[in-house]
């Protein structure tokens, strides 16, 4: 009996680190297999950055958590909210469902860490899923893979303009900021989210961002945006030929080598 070849199979996270290793690898490898893990909560952005990558490059994605997505879960832990202690939510809409579309067979995951990052990064325990890390092994750092996304005409995700990740419109990981902005530019997901919070059920307070509650957080806008807008200006000055898009990347990205990320299905 011939055995079952290996596969390759790569995670979109609507992210840009993750497409760029797209880009890099779909000619090289013709039989990766493309998958997203749709939590049913990302942006708008999230799936029109998903069209266009497919169109590019002519490759299939499929959405796993298809018939299940957060408010499923959310239910099942009895409304409980994660939490970057409790991250339920990484679990059950990223890790659970990748390793089940793997199966018992053996696979290589290709993974979008770059050479500039110090990271490891998780992605299954599963003995049967190797990891592989193709920036990493050619060095590829940050300039390279914007080169990348440009050069296809992909270009960057268009939220990249005020949040650095994708993922969930409420993820917990993200910066003041960057809820600030969810507010001004997706009002009715900035107000779901503050649904969410109010009815977190353990009769305790929970809030998405360290703190404060979000109600909190948006009446001091102007005082975060300022802050924002400064460590903006210091960036650019320290990196005098870098571009403002750039110098907000940084200033977004700052945290990346954090060790309490959301695991990588959640953030390249
Ligand atoms: S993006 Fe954030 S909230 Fe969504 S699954 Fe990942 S860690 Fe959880």
């Amino acid at each position: 009996m011939s055995e079952k070849p290996v596969r390759h199979i790569l995670g979109l996270s609507g992210g840009k680190d993750s497409t760029a290793l797209a880009i890099l690898l779909h000619k090289e490898i013709p039989e990766m297999e493309y998958f997203f893990c749709d939590t049913h909560k990302e942006l708008s952005e999230t799936y029109q950055y998903l069209q266009r990558i497919k169109a590019r490059l002519g490759i299939k994605i499929q959405h796993l958590n298809a018939e299940r997505g957060f408010d499923h879960w959310l239910d099942i832990y009895g409304g409980f909210l994660p939490s970057p202690k409790m991250r339920w939510c990484t679990k059950k809409l990223k890790i659970e469902p990748l390793e089940k579309f793997v199966g018992d067979d053996e696979a290589i995951s290709y993974i979008g860490i770059r050479a500039d990052e110090n990271r490891d990064g998780y992605i299954s325990t599963k003995p049967k899923i190797k990891p592989v890390y193709p920036f990493k092994e050619r060095g590829l750092v940050k300039t390279d893979i914007i080169r990348l996304l440009e050069e296809s005409g992909i270009g960057l995700p268009d939220y990249y303009r005020w949040r650095s990740r994708s993922g969930c419109f409420f993820c917990f990981f993200q910066r003041k900021y960057e809820w600030v902005m969810l507010a001004q530019e997706h009002p009715d997901l900035f107000a779901e989210a503050v649904k969410y919070e109010q009815e977190h059920s353990d009769g305790r307070r929970y809030t998405w961002t360290e703190g404060e509650n979000l109600l909190e957080l948006i009446a001091r806008k102007d005082e975060i945006i300022a802050e924002h807008d400064k460590a903006v200006a210091k960036e650019k000055k320290v990196a005098s030929n870098t571009s403002l898009a750039e110098a907000l990347g940084s200033v977004l990205d700052e945290d990346d080598d954090d060790d309490d990320l959301p695991c990588l299905a959640c953030q390249l």
